[in-house]
């Protein structure tokens, strides 16, 4: 069966460790598509740099060209805080119980997984792909928070929730922090780290100056 691969994410900016990674797991995976899905207010985080919707505008830059990078609107269409399993819930509605959903993060978004809202029910909507990032360590629990571990992270489509996995894919050792820390410090932009377009884009927004 096909899953459906979901990749969330504040993308404040979206930088090439967000887009190698999810062509990494669509080429791993052999998906032809995985969506990427931006944050509306993200609720466990401070005020960022850019609004939800210069931030969609960068994620719309960066796909161009990309057919398997789909953009879901979902949660910056929303009103008031956007959660992650809300998305889910509606995404299960549409596509019913069998399919099998696998939600991509980071490892070190695991290890916020427990301030998400709703986090209890996630394990009943979707499996859980971790991407090991290079420099980042996470110690949570997930068998623990009533995930099962599934061992070869491709067998995660035969189930339609419950189940993670981890997989340690290209190494992209770039953060949106320190994009935002480096320009904020005065520093020239860290255009290897972004697409032109997005470069551009911060450019001519002045975004994180300050
Ligand atoms: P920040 O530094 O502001 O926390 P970020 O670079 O981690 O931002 P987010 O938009 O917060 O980016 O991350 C969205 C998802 O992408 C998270 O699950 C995060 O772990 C993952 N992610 C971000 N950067 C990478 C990377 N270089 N390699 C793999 N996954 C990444």
């Amino acid at each position: 069966m096909t899953p459906l691969v979901l990749f969330g994410g504040t993308f404040d900016p979206v930088h090439l460790g967000h887009l190698k990674s999810a062509l990494d797991v669509c080429e791993h995976l052999q998906l032809s598509q995985i969506h990427l899905v931006p944050n509306g207010q993200p609720p466990h985080r401070q005020a960022t740099g850019a609004s939800s919707q210069q931030r969609l505008e960068m994620l719309e830059l960066a796909v161009v060209g990309y057919d398997r990078l789909v953009i879901d609107l979902r949660e910056v269409q929303r009103q008031g805080n956007s959660y992650m399993i809300d998305t889910l819930q509606e995404l299960r509605q549409l596509h019913g119980p069998h399919q099998a959903f696998i939600l991509c993060m980071g490892n070190d978004a695991v290890m916020q997984l427990t301030s998400w809202n709703r986090w209890q029910q996630l394990s009943d909507y979707t499996n859980l792909l971790i991407l090991q990032r290079p420099g980042m360590k996470s110690s949570a629990n997930l068998e623990l928070m009533s995930w099962q571990r599934c061992d070869d992270p491709s067998q995660l489509m035969h189930w339609s929730a419950g189940y993670f996995s981890s997989i340690t894919l290209g190494q992209y050792d770039i953060a949106a922090t320190n994009i935002r820390t480096s320009i904020a410090s005065g520093q020239s932009l860290p255009e290897h780290w972004l697409t032109p377009a997005v470069a551009t884009y911060i450019a001519e927004h002045r975004l994180y100056k300050d």
